[in-house]
């Protein structure tokens, strides 16, 4: 269990400030992850509803119960509605930090998917496509994390999964994200440093969400230990890799530059859990990626 078991995560909730203090509504992320649940459950092709552009329709049928996801005790037992609350509390924590950027959208599928990055199957594993700047997840990838590592059966896992992909949208609009195929070899790569800000960022996300307090005193994570930390990065990295999918990518394939080491991969996130600070993320200027410490 990693959520708050009587946190509000329903729309009901109360706005959930950031650092910037400020109230954030549920925007498009949530709407698309939604949307993408409903075709799931119906038997389509989620990539189906990529094709649509922006302008997307509503299925007819509508009745995956996101609207029953309530509170914390539902985001841990159900995974839709941990990828929903988690959506949500991303999305309120960059739009504090970043209030331009636009806000990205998750698609859960499983088999295959049609992206503007091309097409994906669930061999490839998450992955952030620039061109629609939409997060993708195989449900697949994320059974396989249920019930693998850590107390919480994986919960946290995918928690990480998830905010990992969303540094890579705020690395999109920052324009951080470029240093992936300028400098794309090496372990000082440009490559690397994007992985390893992209995971300081899911720190920053998660020592927030569990210190800061909504309108009505609720917070939204319960603490984690180093130990459950350690064992949420290590299951997503074990079971699957993201990948970037870039711009002049014909198709999506497994990306094959180096996430850097597990340790790395541990102290970047730690930093940007301790602090709850995206602005110690800055792994472009350290003068190593292993200094995260200080
Ligand atoms: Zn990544």
């Amino acid at each position: 269990m990693t959520f708050r078991e009587n946190a509000n995560i329903g729309s009901g909730r109360a706005s959930r400030g950031g650092r910037g203090g400020g109230g954030v509504a549920v925007g498009g992320g949530l709407g698309a992850l939604l949307l993408a649940l409903v075709v799931m459950l119906l038997g389509g092709d989620p990539g189906q509803v990529l094709g649509s552009g922006e302008q997307q329709q509503a299925p007819q049928a509508e009745n995956v119960d996101l609207a029953e996801c309530q509170t914390g005790a539902d985001a841990n037992a159900s995974v839709d509605c941990r990828m929903k609350a988690t959506m949500v509390s991303l999305e309120d924590y960059w739009t504090a930090v970043l209030p331009d950027a636009e806000p990205t959208s998750a698609i859960l599928f499983s088999g295959s998917v049609q992206t503007q990055c091309g097409g994906a199957t669930s061999a490839v594993g998450p992955f952030y496509c620039p061109l629609d700047r939409r997060i993708y997840l195989d449900t697949t990838f994320f059974n396989q994390l249920e019930g693998q590592l850590g107390a919480d059966g994986g919960n946290f896992s995918q928690m990480y999964v998830l905010a990992h992909e969303y540094g890579h949208h705020v690395q999109n609009y920052t324009g951080a994200l470029q240093y992936s195929q300028q400098d794309p070899r090496g372990p000082e790569s440009g490559a690397v440093r994007v992985e390893l800000q992209a995971d300081c960022f899911a720190g920053a996300w998660a020592g927030n969400a569990t210190r800061t307090q909504d309108d009505q005193g609720q917070l939204l994570l319960e603490e984690l230990s180093r130990a459950d930390i350690e064992s949420a990065l290590s299951a997503a990295s074990a079971v699957g890799d993201d990948s970037i999918q870039e711009q002049m990518q014909g198709q999506v394939t497994p990306h094959t530059w180096s996430h850097g080491s597990s340790e790395q991969r541990m102290g970047w996130f730690m930093r940007g859990y301790e602090s709850g600070d995206a602005n110690r993320c800055d792994t472009f200027n350290a003068g190593s990626v292993d200094d995260y410490q200080g």
